[in-house]
């Protein structure tokens, strides 16, 4: 978690960042209407754009599957960051000087200036490496390479480099570039020697940059080539202010786009299994950095694969078979049980990694692996009763008295009986006798608090106003809270179309909005609570601004319940149907009022049927002065 960026220059990179230029690297855009813009959406497949961008407003909507939000929300779904990665981004781009608040997290004591310069001291160090790698002391390198069938093209690809021997090659580089002895032993690239002064960590290794979400080299892992290096056969990086390790996945960078468009991660072990299973057709494959795959890494992982609050997709461990990997899969089971469901393993039956394979069979057998998956759970329950001879009745016992624990503790109770009928498959014993030893393993462990169940819905298939989600700048990511649906309005309901129509012209073009008349609108006009809610939130965000003020379909957005905000997008982009948008926009709001004196005075009418003498004349005031406001709605 990083320290939160203060509002105000939020804000101010928000007003800089040109939304349609974003997009525009993403998508092509055509002008679509006034003040408007459309494409291809980048989060569905279309043939006809239903992609709106308006610029003014700063906001995006798909009309097709309902994304939209600003330009950070843009990034962040095109690019798979989170808001602070948006914002920074941004504000890089836009040379605005982000500041942080007080308060936890990792930046607070950190100068956003240092971690630049670290960036680019392994900017200038990955040139150098890659450099070198032509060079002639770094033939080890090169045949380190061939041999395992990466040509030249695969080694530029990825970014590998040779870390030349000696001991202040890269030193010397990095000083002759300007970066100071500090600088470059906080960013890990050189040891603080004792005596002599800082020196190269890297020497006489081949090296792989190892960069971030949004493809920045953070840190590098570098392999033994030489008899003599007394080191061991991987060296990383240290933990540094921009590396750490729980945090990084080599090859996340070149993988983010196939896993998020495939649903589906491939875990492999060693970066050479990275660069295999990329080159044989498995672009989604990833690696920790000599660490174990991890609580943050499933973090970064569900990131990718998570839908709609949903989750969705595979995560794919390939294994060797040997015991190290299958405790490593295993430990899904006590990381995040929501990972379970979606957990593959893929194990080669001789011990062959992606990079054997890939050599020694070719890059099908690699697609092959991949696709032989099968679930963890079956996995798991397959590895333990492998210790037992189920040929026997008491192998077949012991067998269900190992089994029983791992399949309760699979904590989502929609998938315990379907385990539980499968167990007993394997074991060839009575289902019934099975559910009862995992009750009762399940009642030996301590109490866990179950899983909601997850619906994965799209607001194209049901009628429900979604939350965007994680767009805030701080608080709980929207996956922790349930917003309650609120009902879609008809869309063929001429008042509920009226209403809408108000709000698209207040949140667009609330300077052409008749002020006074808008000011006579309230919460009860609007008969469709979606709608109800919005103008709530218009309301909450202070009511219309007069002049154009760029930020104000934001506040709104900002002041509206999760359910809603989504909805505010959606009729902040919506295209207007008229050229003299003025004029349309008065009709409208005329229109609304039309509807509301027009129900008033109904009510009116009816209270006179019951009303004595004396309240009668009030009423007929009150009638009368309703026909006058509405007579007045009409004449110029
Ligand atoms: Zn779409």
């Amino acid at each position: 978690m990083a320290g939160r960026i203060r509002r105000e220059d939020v804000d101010a990179v928000r007003e800089r960042s040109r939304i349609e230029e974003v997009v525009g690297e993403h998508v092509t855009l055509r002008p679509a209407g006034v003040g408007s813009m459309k494409g291809l959406c980048p989060f569905h497949d279309e043939r006809t754009p239903s992609f709106h961008v308006r610029p003014q407003v700063g906001f995006f909507h798909c009309f097709g599957c309902g994304e939209g939000g600003d330009v950070f929300t843009f990034l962040q779904k095109i690019d798979h960051l989170t808001f602070t990665e948006a914002v920074e981004r941004l504000a890089t781009k836009t040379g605005i000087q982000l500041r942080y608040e007080d308060g936890d997290g990792p930046r607070r004591d950190q100068d956003p200036n240092r971690r630049q310069r670290l960036l680019d001291a392994h900017r200038v160090a990955e040139e150098f490496y890659s450099e070198q790698l032509n060079a002639p002391h770094a033939a080890p390198g090169r045949r380190f390479l061939a041999e395992r069938g990466f040509d030249q093209a695969a080694a530029e690809q990825f970014g590998v480099g040779f870390a030349p021997q000696g001991w202040d090659a890269l030193t010397r580089h990095l000083r002759g570039r300007g970066f100071t002895d500090a600088e470059l032993v906080t960013s890990g690239l050189l040891s603080a020697g004792s005596g002599r002064g800082p020196y190269d960590r890297f020497r006489g290794r081949l090296v792989w940059p190892i960069r971030d979400i949004t493809g920045a080299t953070v840190g590098f892992g570098a392999r033994k080539l030489l008899e003599e290096d007394q080191g061991p056969k991987y060296l990383n990086t240290p933990e540094t202010p921009i590396y750490r390790k729980s945090q990084v996945l080599y090859g996340v960078d070149l993988a983010k786009r196939d896993i998020a468009r495939r649903k589906q991660v491939v875990v492999v072990e060693g970066y050479t299994d990275v660069m295999a299973c990329h080159l044989s057709g498995v672009p989604t494959a990833v690696a920790t950095c000599g660490t174990a795959f991890g609580t943050d890494h499933i973090k970064i992982v569900r990131r990718l694969l998570v839908d709609d609050d949903a989750y969705s997709g595979e995560v794919v461990f390939t294994f060797d078979g040997d015991e190290a990997g299958q405790k490593a899969a295993l430990r899904a089971f006590e990381q995040d049980q929501r990972f379970v469901a979606q957990t593959f393993v893929a194990v080669e039956p001789h011990g062959l990694d992606p990079c054997d394979l890939r050599q020694t069979k070719g890059p099908d057998a690699v697609q092959a692996l991949v696709a032989s998956r099968q679930p963890l759970f079956e996995f798991a329950i397959r590895t333990t009763l492998a210790r037992f001879d189920l040929d026997t009745a008491e192998g077949r016992v012991a067998g269900l008295r190992a089994a029983a624990p791992v399949v309760a503790a699979i904590r989502d109770p929609a998938l315990r009986p379907e385990d539980s009928r499968q167990l007993a498959g394997w074991l060839g014993m009575d289902v019934e006798d099975v559910r009862s030893a995992v009750a009762r393993a399940g009642r030996a462990q301590p109490a866990r608090n179950p899983q909601p169940a997850r619906n994965p819905q799209s607001p194209r298939d049901h009628a429900v106003v979604h939350g965007p989600g994680g767009t805030q700048p701080s608080g709980a990511p929207a996956a922790q809270q349930a917003p309650a649906p609120i009902p879609r309005p008809n869309p063929r309901d001429p008042v509920a179309r009226t209403e809408r129509q108000v709000l698209e012209v207040v949140l667009q073009v609330p300077h052409l909005v008749p002020t006074e008349e808008i000011c006579r609108v309230d919460s009860a006009t609007f008969t469709a609570p979606a709608y109800r809610a919005v103008y709530d939130a218009i309301v909450g965000a202070g009511g219309p601004p007069t002049g154009p003020d760029p930020g104000w379909a934001e506040r709104v957005r900002a002041n509206a319940p999760s359910p809603i905000a989504g909805l505010v997008t959606e009729l902040a982009v919506a295209p207007i149907p008229a050229n003299d948008v003025a004029r349309y926009a008065r009709d409208i709001v005329l229109g609304l009022r039309e509807l509301q004196i027009g129900r008033a005075q109904a009510n009116l009418h009816s209270r006179l049927q019951r009303a004595n003498p004396d309240e009668q004349a009030a009423l007929l005031s009150q009638l009368m002065s309703l026909e006058q406001q509405r007579r007045a709605l009409r004449e110029e």
